[in-house]
């Protein structure tokens, strides 16, 4: 076997997604996953499918192209707004994006009329999060200039929250995206027919049954993934967070002081490092780096092993305590936390296995 390894365990993430879509069903919202953190990774996309997510998106537009060449077929969403420069690949391999500049759309437009089909949209509005979206104060006029585009087709209206400034999901906020969606309705006669109220952020609102009537869909990745409700950091009800397991092989192993020896200057990194004096203790370095995982991220299966810190290739982890004996040569377990995930299956150093198939 070749390590650094991440280990993916189908069927815990198809009892997360079929809790998350029973969730969505008993408030009548849709649930779209998002693959993004797993670069499109075909059979965690295909049992996010048999969980019952009625479709998938993704950041990228490589990673839809991946899975629709694995044969994953369904409707697909890009969720980053897309670049004027690849306006033709995401008429092309995608169904539908999200967009929030007119000049996009024109792009869009214009490629979809060059391969004659016709791209769905959902217009984003940013109700204060400050990254992507229309103003609300501009909705109205720009659906008017969308209608005008021959090759776009207007599918819903949509937010996200909790991404770039934090804030947080409310009844006030999705309620004024509701707003937006009736005055549109009414201005344009025409019905919407998706309204997504954001990611993953949006579920504990979901669940306290506080969601304003009218939001039907949700696009969500993290919950999912790795069972963490992103509001309270704590793990979300029903979803397990044992969904990745990392392991990493030690390289070295040896006591050690706790506080470097000698006169401190810059990390790998250019920062000044500090360190807490623990006395002499059992360190091992392990062989993946900050290339492959946020060192922060990494949280031992073994809960008396600590990371201490890492270089680019070096994860540094304080054995003492832990609760068997290692040497060199032996794996130490991890699950992962979002930015963590990111980077690990980004990583072409790192192994992926499929385990536990779930269908
Ligand atoms: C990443 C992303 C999501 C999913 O977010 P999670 O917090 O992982 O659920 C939804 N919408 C957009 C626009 C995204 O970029």
């Amino acid at each position: 076997m070749k390590y650094p390894l991440i280990e993916i365990y189908l069927d815990r993430l198809k009892e997360n997604a079929e809790n998350i879509v029973a969730l969505g069903q008993k408030f009548g919202v849709q649930i779209w996953g998002v693959t993004k953190v797993t670069c499109g990774h075909p059979e965690v996309a295909q049992t996010l499918l048999a969980a019952g997510v009625k479709a998938l998106c993704d950041s990228r537009i490589e990673n839809i192209q991946k899975m629709k060449e694995a044969g994953i077929d369904t409707y697909y969403t890009l969720v980053r707004i897309p670049m004027i420069s690849e306006a033709e690949s995401v008429v092309r391999y995608s169904d539908c994006s999200l967009n929030s500049d007119l000049e996009v759309l024109e792009a869009l437009s214009r490629a979809a009329s060059n391969l004659n089909r016709i791209h769905d949209v959902i217009l984003m509005v940013d109700l204060g999060d400050l990254r992507e979206g229309f103003w609300p104060s501009e909705i109205l006029d720009v659906v008017g200039e969308v209608q005008k585009m021959k090759n776009l087709s207007i599918k819903g209206l949509g937010v996200n929250l909790t991404c770039w400034g934090g804030v947080l999901p409310t009844e006030t906020n999705l309620g004024q995206l509701m707003d937006l969606v009736n005055s549109i309705e009414d201005t344009y006669q025409i019905k919407l027919d998706i309204i997504s109220g954001g990611n993953s952020s949006s579920l504990a609102l979901l669940r306290e049954g506080k969601m304003p009537v009218g939001i039907n869909q949700l696009r969500i990745g993290e919950v999912i993934m790795l069972g963490n409700d992103t509001v309270s950091h704590q793990p979300f009800p029903n979803t397990r967070s044992d969904t990745f397991v990392l392991k990493a092989e030690i390289i070295e192993q040896r006591e050690k002081p706790s506080h470097p020896l000698g006169t401190i200057g810059l990390d790998a990194f250019g920062k000044v490092p500090v360190f807490e004096d623990k006395g002499q203790r059992i360190r091992a370095i392990l062989g993946i780096g900050k290339q492959d995982v946020a060192a922060d991220g990494l949280r031992p299966i073994d809960s008396g092993i600590e990371v201490v810190g890492g270089s680019s290739d070096h994860i540094i982890v304080d054995m003492t305590d832990a609760e068997k004996t290692y040497k060199v040569g032996d794996l130490v377990s991890f699950t992962v936390g979002y930015e963590c995930l990111l980077k690990t299956m980004t990583s072409p150093y790192v192994a992926k296995k499929v385990c536990e198939r779930a269908i």
